[in-house]
Formats: C-alpha cells, structure tokens, sequence
C-alpha cells in the first residue's frame, strides 16, 4: 500500500453522484491529495438503519452508486479499502427471510447465531453481565419464525442487524463469497468492522477473547491468500491496542483523535507524547471518520488500570467539545440521539476545535506526522461544519458528521485559506522522502511536542508548542532547508 493520505468517504455523500463521480472529482480537484481511498459502504443497500452497516446483499453494490466495474476503476488509481461487515448481515436479507419463513428447514438455518447456540446449557446472571457492551441492553433479539418457533438470536447492535455465526460453514461461505468478490474488484486492504464483537463463548466478555484472535488470524490468512491485507476496527484500551497491533496486518490508532483534542485545549502535550512513543506503527491513523470521537480509547480499563488520560480530563475534554461547538456535539451524543455507541461524541473534528483554523491545521500536522497511514474523512477535508439540519431530520447523532455536499460547496469549500493549507499539508506527507524513514518523538517541555522523520539525509520535522497554540514546520528539499509556520500564512504560500 502506498504510504499517502487515504480519503474515507460515502460515495454518495461527497460527489454527489456514484463511484465514476467520484472518481472524477479524485483525479480532477482532488489530484495528488490522495493515495487510497476507504469507500464507505457501497453495497446494497446504502440506506439502511446503519447506513449501509446492514448490507441486504453484502456482494452486491448498490446501483444508485454504480457497479464494480466502476469499484475496479477507482481501485486502479488508488489503493482500495473497503469494509467487511463480518458480524451482521441485514433481517431483511434474502437469507434472514428464507430463515424467517421455514425456521431450522431452511438452508441458512446456520447463519444465524442463536442465544442457545452460545450457551447451550441456559445462561447465569453472571454470565450476561459479563458481556461486554458498550450500550445499555441486551444483546439479543426474539424472532418469531414462520414455522411458530421462538428463537433468540444474537444481534449485537441493533434488531435490524442479525449476527453471523462465523464459525458456521454457512457464515464461512459467506464471509469467503464477500472476499472474493472484493479480489476481482482489486480492493487492497480490508477493514473488519466491528471485528471484536464477532465471536461469543459463554462465560467471557464475548468481546476481543482469545478466540477472536484467532479467528482474525484465519480470516487474515484467506485475505493474504487472496492479495489483501487486513485492518481490524476495535476501539479499546490503548494496552490492548497495542498487543492487537503486533498480532494483526493493520490497527486504527483510535487514542490519536482525543488527545489531539486535549492537548490542543489544555496546552499540555504530556499524554500526545507518551502515546506516539508507544503508538503501534502499523496504524492508521484518523481524527475523525463516519463514527463520533471515541473516548475509551484514552480511559481505563475495564478493570480499572490507569488510561491514557484521567477521567477528569475526558469529562473536561467532552465538555470543552461541546462548548466549542456551541452545544450543537451535545444534541447528537450519547443518549440525545440513538446512538449506537454511548462513549463517541458526535462532532465534527472542525467544530470539536470551535472552527479555529490554526488548531486544525496543527492537529492535521500532528496526524501525518502521527506513525501510520493518514485517512481524512471527506468532511474533514473540506473543514466542514456540524449538519444541524440532517440531524434534525434524521435524528441520528452521527448524522452531524455526515453531511452531503454538492458540487459547488465542494467548490466553495476547496478555496477556503484553511482547506488549501490542509491540501498542502496532505500533498507534503504524499511527497517527501522523510516519511519513508525513522520516527523520533521528543518533548522538550510539558507543552511542546517535536516530531522528526529521517530517511538518510532526508527529514521532516513537526514543533509544536500548544501553549500558543503555534507550530512550525521544517524540511530538507531541493531548495535547501525550509521553515514555515504550519498554518502557511492559511494556505497563501502553496508551492510546496
Ligand atoms: C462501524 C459503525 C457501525 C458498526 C456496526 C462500526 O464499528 O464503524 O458505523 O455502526 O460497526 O456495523
């Protein structure tokens, strides 16, 4: 995979169109931003009641959006990623109905998983509470099925979304029919959404157990097999973070968001510095995506050993979140507004920041200089703002961070000082060789952050002083050495 800014979108949400779109608008207005793009859900369909997290046809896309053809052609310009939703499939599948209508007769009695399937001999209090479960509930659903028979069935996120029994050879063929599919359309790097959710043994967590490593282990055997390598969606404590990242292909550094945010409003980089010390370095690396910010990622464990962060700073960090934001994050999270996760706060990461310009750049800056692969979710690029109105309308929290754009707000929006200082940003992490190399991470005091990458003769490095908050950026070139302010005076000096 290409180490370049990777673009996380809907295909729908940006362009306006379906994938040749945005395509289009990728090699036109886009050009040299990117090196590979994760296309949010595109399969069929896009709307359901998690936003294409509810795939009725996991290998079919969605024809409002096009085909994989035009997957393919947007993969042989830039490294594909795309998300296996290896946990549930829709109840309004073909598969879920046929089960529906003719209970154990039908043939993809197998796919589904049942509550007794897990604990076949009854369950104790003890052992649901142990679950792991990151909203209130229970995690399982009563189905009537056509034959008169009762079942309950595992559907760990909502009613909507029925999970699979991966180890099934019906979950099996299932899960191999979706790979292959993805083989033909030339998709590089697979994300396993909500992976660690995905195996249940009674008595455990049923969340990340020894189990789940090794059926991630299988699944990343068949992918590797097929030329595709793996990244695993778990949001946890940041230790385990980090025996998950030396046992998997690829792991999202989901503590970098929050701290950013912290160190940006308490001056203090401390916990930024501790973290990329450690940080794995086979990330990748976001601020914001589809999902809210996540905040256990920082906190404690569930047994309580000491996070990244103290709880008092999280509550001050959401706090401030939902000051800067005018109360608009406050709507949209945690119970306000169906959240499927409790500990995500829904914001834009500009409107996290309270729309200063430099801050955002900053912690653009701190992120590609971040160990890992960048991705930049499509309203992230564009500096966008809270979508109030969508939010309203739908009434779900996410909803603020997912907004569509048109074509000329995209205009609007790409000649905006802050939006070029962030392209040049992105077309610098694409460019200089330094990247290629080491990471050095120093602190020079509490508030200061300095990030240096060497390849040979070649470096970059990053200074960052969050008591200003100010930055500065330096280089080796052809030009001989550089220095700019990393806002660059918002984005007049682009001739990087
Ligand atoms: C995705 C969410 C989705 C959930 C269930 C995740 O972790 O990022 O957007 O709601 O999995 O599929």
């Amino acid at each position: 995979m290409r180490n370049q800014v990777q673009l996380i979108t809907y295909v729908d949400r940006l362009a306006g169109g379906g994938m040749r779109a945005l395509h289009g608008l990728l090699n036109s207005k886009l050009e040299g931003l990117f090196g590979g793009v994760h296309l949010l859900p595109f399969f069929y369909p896009i709307d359901g009641s998690d936003a294409g997290f509810d795939p009725i046809d996991h290998t079919q896309v969605d024809p409002r959006l096009g085909d994989w053809r035009g997957v393919q052609e947007i993969g042989s310009d830039y490294d594909l990623v795309a998300d296996l939703i290896v946990n549930h499939v829709s109840s309004q599948s073909p598969q879920f109905a046929d089960y529906s209508e003719n209970g154990s007769a039908s043939p993809y009695a197998g796919l589904f998983l049942s509550f007794d399937r897990v604990f076949p001999r009854g369950a104790t209090e003890k052992d649901l509470l142990t679950i792991y479960r990151p909203r209130p509930g229970f995690p399982c659903t009563t189905y009537t099925l056509g034959t008169g028979e009762k079942q309950m069935l595992w559907t760990t996120f909502t009613p909507q979304q029925l999970d699979i029994d991966v180890y099934h050879p019906q979950g099996k063929a299932y899960l191999s029919a979706i790979l292959e599919r993805f083989q033909a359309a030339g998709v590089r790097l697979i994300r396993l959404d909500a992976v660690g959710y995905a195996i249940k043994k009674a008595g455990t967590s049923c969340f990340m157990i020894p189990e789940t490593f090794s059926f991630i282990a299988e699944l990343t055997r068949e992918a590797r097999g097929l030329g595709i390598d793996v990244l695993v969606e778990i949001h946890s404590y940041y230790l385990h973070q980090i025996e998950i990242a030396k046992r998997v292909d690829r792991v999202y550094d989901f503590a970098l968001p929050p701290l950013v945010l912290h160190s940006l409003f308490s001056g203090d980089a401390t916990a930024l510095t501790q973290w990329l010390k450690i940080s794995p370095r086979n990330a990748i690396t976001v601020l914001d995506t589809h999902d809210g910010i996540g905040v256990i990622d920082v906190g404690r464990s569930p047994q309580g050993e000491p996070g990244l962060l103290k709880p008092e700073a999280i509550d001050r960090l959401v706090e401030t979140i939902h000051e800067r934001s005018g109360g608009q994050s406050r709507q949209a999270t945690g119970a306000a507004a169906s959240n499927l996760d409790l500990y995500q706060v829904n914001c834009t990461y500009y409107d996290a920041l309270g729309r200063r310009d430099v801050e955002y750049l900053i912690a653009r800056a701190v992120q590609f200089f971040a160990p890992g692969i960048p991705q930049v979710y499509y309203t992230g690029l564009l500096a966008g703002e809270n979508d109030m109105e969508l939010l309203a309308k739908s009434k779900v929290g996410r909803d603020i961070n997912r907004h569509y754009y048109t074509a000329e707000e995209i205009d609007k929006n790409l000649a905006r000082p802050v939006v070029k200082a962030l392209a040049w940003l992105m077309k610098f992490r694409n460019q200089h060789q330094a990247f290629e190399g080491e990471l050095e991470v120093a602190n020079p005091s509490a508030s200061q952050i300095v990030l240096t990458w060497s390849d040979g003769a070649d470096s970059a490095r990053l200074a960052v002083d969050f008591a200003g908050p100010k930055a500065m950026l330096a280089w080796t070139g052809e030009n001989g050495d550089q220095v700019v302010d990393v806002d660059l005076e918002l984005g007049k000096r682009i001739d990087y």
